[in-house]
């Protein structure tokens, strides 16, 4: 028996994936009965930021996939990801100074993988610090365009330095480099100290995938922001809600409300006021994992996690940091759901094609229904609901058809309430 559980973000990331992964992952080690499981990112690249406590330790993930912090667990960077060797060398060091030995036997790296080079991440990061520029500086539009156009280099072809100097020469700059660059082999041995580090974790990824019994996928970032599905095109360049290898489960995470970095190319229709959020902003530490730049924060939107909900075709949920709306009962403010738009005078409760034009959600208002905060979440048992943060779940699943299994009520690991057993 085989089981691939997929973890996807519904919203536009920052879900609190990382504790879910880290929750689920000991349910599948348990099962795997003393064989290791594989934990593997899908997508995406050093835009993620996933963040992982176990015990007293908490652990910032960007490249690698949360699960390798668990023992039992062999890590694998897929054929979707985007992987930048500076920054994944620097976070394998880090990683492993904190006692995770990583090595070739608990990390690989597909051959098929693309590879963000310096040239990538200038040219993205000259854009950067714009206040609503959406991009996290990292090179991934870059990396995603080459890699389109033919133009890109695989992780196993960056291995070989005079593989990697004829592709720059014949394809990705036949034109000659860009002007701060010295020479083709100057540039490909500006690598050489990741090439030699790196080498050991070639990995296939077909054979490694097949050799586990039990896989976890990890998404970066969140279906809204899916190339595909997302808000076109304030979207990331790869496509988190749709997993490399047949998932047997898809388990959505949904945040109790809602935050976003940059909100430049994407309406946000449930921005809470300005006020309001300078108020949650700290507390909630709705800062980018990556970026550090302060989120936006709104209110759940139904109408969108309804979608998600049907486009990813979500087996389960998990929902996350229900505990963080007590600070609205603190602050004496209601909390609200958004449960359908108007625009244009007239009332929206699900999806519509038109949303896939750009220029109509910008002029959706939300229509909410407001909910008596709490100030606290659940009774002493750590597992019980308190009444008012029980009508608030229970409204959300009405609205969406169909249960959380999972809810977050706090950061760490065991702060969470299981209603049904999801494997
Ligand atoms: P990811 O990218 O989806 O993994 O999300 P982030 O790692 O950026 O954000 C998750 C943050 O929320 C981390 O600091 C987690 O420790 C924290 N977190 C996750 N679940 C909960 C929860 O249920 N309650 C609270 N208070 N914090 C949580």
């Amino acid at each position: 028996m085989k089981k691939n559980i997929a973890i996807i973000g519904c919203q536009n990331g920052d879900e609190g994936k990382g504790k879910v992964i880290t929750f689920v992952a000991p349910i599948l080690i348990n099962l795997a009965d003393g064989q290791e499981i594989l934990s593997y990112r899908f997508q995406g690249g050093g835009n993620a930021g996933h963040t992982a406590i176990i015990g007293e330790k908490r652990y910032a993930l960007h490249q690698l996939p949360s699960g390798i912090i668990l023992a039992q667990t062999y890590g694998l960077l897929g054929k979707g990801m985007f992987i930048e060797p500076k920054g994944l060398v620097k976070e394998i060091e880090t990683i492993s100074s904190s006692g995770i030995v990583i090595d070739k036997n608990k990390l690989g790296i597909s051959s098929k993988a693309h590879i963000t080079l310096d040239y990538h991440l200038n040219d993205d990061q000259s854009s950067f610090n714009l206040a609503e520029h959406t991009s996290t500086g990292n090179g991934i539009k870059q990396t995603a365009r080459d890699k389109v156009n033919r133009t890109g280099i695989r992780f196993v072809e960056f291995l070989d330095r005079d593989l990697m100097i004829k592709i720059l020469k014949e394809k990705t700059f036949p034109q000659g480099l860009p002007e701060r660059y010295n020479s083709y082999e100057q540039f490909a041995d500006s690598y050489a100290e990741e090439r030699n580090f790196l080498a050991p974790f070639l990995a296939l990824e077909h054979e490694i995938f097949n050799k586990f019994d039990y896989a976890l996928a990890e998404g970066a970032q969140g279906l809204m922001l899916d190339l595909d599905d997302g808000q076109y095109p304030g979207i990331t360049s790869s496509n988190p809600a749709h997993p490399t290898h047949r998932p047997d489960l898809y388990l959505g995470v949904f945040k109790m409300y809602l935050s976003s970095v940059g909100i430049g190319d994407r309406p946000f229709v449930t921005e809470m006021d300005a006020d309001l959020q300078s108020r949650l902003i700290q507390p909630w530490g709705e800062f980018g994992t990556t970026t550090k730049k302060p989120r936006h924060i709104g209110w759940f939107n139904a109408v969108e996690g309804k979608y998600a909900l049907e486009s990813a075709h979500l087996d389960a949920l998990a929902g996350t940091k229900l505990d963080d709306l007590e600070l609205l009962a603190e602050l004496g403010e209601k909390i609200k759901i958004c449960v359908a738009y108007e625009i244009d005078g007239k009332r929206y409760d699900r999806w519509e094609t038109n949303f896939d034009r750009r220029d109509v959600l910008s002029k959706a208002k939300p229509i909410y229904e407001e909910f008596d905060s709490w100030e606290r979440t659940v009774e002493k048992d750590g597992q019980t609901l308190t009444p008012n943060a029980q009508k608030y779940v229970n409204s959300l699943e009405e609205l969406l058809g169909k249960r959380f299994s999972l809810i977050g009520v706090g950061p760490e690991q065991k702060q969470m309430i299981v209603r049904e057993q999801i494997i």
